[in-house]
């Protein structure tokens, strides 16, 4: 079958899928809320997600703050070489430049981000820096990098030899194609044969946490889409694009093709969506649905999710074509790794 034919005989999901939403079964009530460590509940997105969410549990199992977990689970995939969307392993951009964005954000509104930074391992510790030692939210390129150097990161060279041959490949037709990520990562069995550099040229990791006190916070990293322009900045870095957390609501976090996200301020959406009493699932499905609604057909061959958790621990996501999935980590599940509804079943790529 043709990928048009199959394309054409994906189903929208109805009203009567199965919810895949972790619900949790936590009670919504104020009172139960943050009192215990059971309490306590990490989710990220993609398979990768669940080693980060192994060392964010690390800490909140033990009653520590949830920004600190956040930053610490997304540290995993920064240092994971065969990572190629996430920190150090990232592929690069058209020029060869590994350049990362990323942002994190408190329960207060505090937050801070770094965008096109190169040369530096940890870019979401350089934006928990931004934040509560500058005045500011987010720098940018050689300010960012000049930022934390002086605060003591090490300047590294990020493009790792099989980031440099995957480049060298993409370079033979130099066409900048988005994937559709769907089913499981390739990074570490060398990618896909078709496609230059892996089937997989973009994904982020955005990781929520709820701590035992009922403390909220969220991370996003990414080294954005493989191949961009020099000086591009996707939604991971944009406070309320790829990241946004309001203590009284909830959090959200974004991946896919930021330009998508970035147009629709996906994250503070869904956040918003779920003060006006939306649950986590409904509005990242709302979200999702306005950027198909918006450019229906652009839409048929690009990846968005959204994963959102709310102030009682329920999280749910929703992605517009099939195969995103989001890892749960919490007193009772640790390495739980869930589908994602979309809205195509079946995607070209
Ligand atoms: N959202 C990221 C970006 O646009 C990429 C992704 O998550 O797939 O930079």
């Amino acid at each position: 079958m043709t990928d048009r034919r199959r394309f054409l005989k994906a189903s929208l999901l109805g009203a009567s899928a199965p919810l895949l939403a972790w619900a949790g079964g936590r009670s919504a009530g104020p009172a139960a809320r943050g009192t215990k460590a059971s309490a306590a509940r990490v989710v990220s997105t993609w398979d990768f997600g669940v080693a980060a969410n192994r060392a964010a549990w690390a800490i909140l199992g033990q009653g520590g703050h949830a920004l600190d977990a956040v930053e610490t689970g997304v540290q995993v995939p920064e240092s994971d070489l065969k990572n190629h969307s996430v920190g150090k392993g990232g592929y690069p951009d058209r020029d060869g430049h590994v350049t990362l964005d990323a942002s994190i954000m408190d329960a207060d509104g505090s937050c801070g981000a770094v965008a096109a930074l190169e040369h530096i391992e940890h870019p979401i510790s350089v934006a928990r820096r931004v934040m509560e030692r500058t005045p500011h939210v987010l720098l940018v390129g050689e300010g960012a990098l000049q930022f934390a150097l002086e605060q003591g990161f090490r300047k590294q060279d990020l493009l790792t030899p099989e980031a440099e041959q995957a480049w060298h490949e993409w370079l033979k037709t130099a066409k900048y194609q988005p994937s559709i990520n769907s089913e499981v990562h390739d990074y570490g069995k060398g990618g896909a044969p078709g496609l230059p550099g892996g089937a997989h040229n973009h994904d982020t990791i955005g990781m929520l946490a709820l701590d035992a006190h009922g403390r909220l916070a969220g991370a996003c990293t990414t080294s954005g889409m493989a191949w961009k322009l020099r000086g591009r900045v996707g939604d991971s870095p944009i406070i309320g694009a790829g990241l946004y957390v309001d203590g009284e609501v909830g959090g959200a976090t974004s991946t896919g093709v930021g330009e998508e996200v970035i147009r629709n301020a996906g994250s503070f959406l869904v956040v918003e969506l779920m003060r006006q009493g939306r649950s986590p699932h409904e509005a990242c499905k709302e979200a999702v649905m306005r950027i198909v609604k918006k450019r229906p057909e652009a839409s048929k061959t690009l990846q968005v999710g959204f994963l959102a958790m709310n102030r009682d621990g329920e999280v749910g996501a929703y992605a517009i074509q099939h195969g995103f999935s989001y890892a749960v980590c919490d007193a009772k599940k640790q390495d739980a790794l869930i589908p994602s509804q979309s809205v195509y079943t079946t995607s070209y790529s």
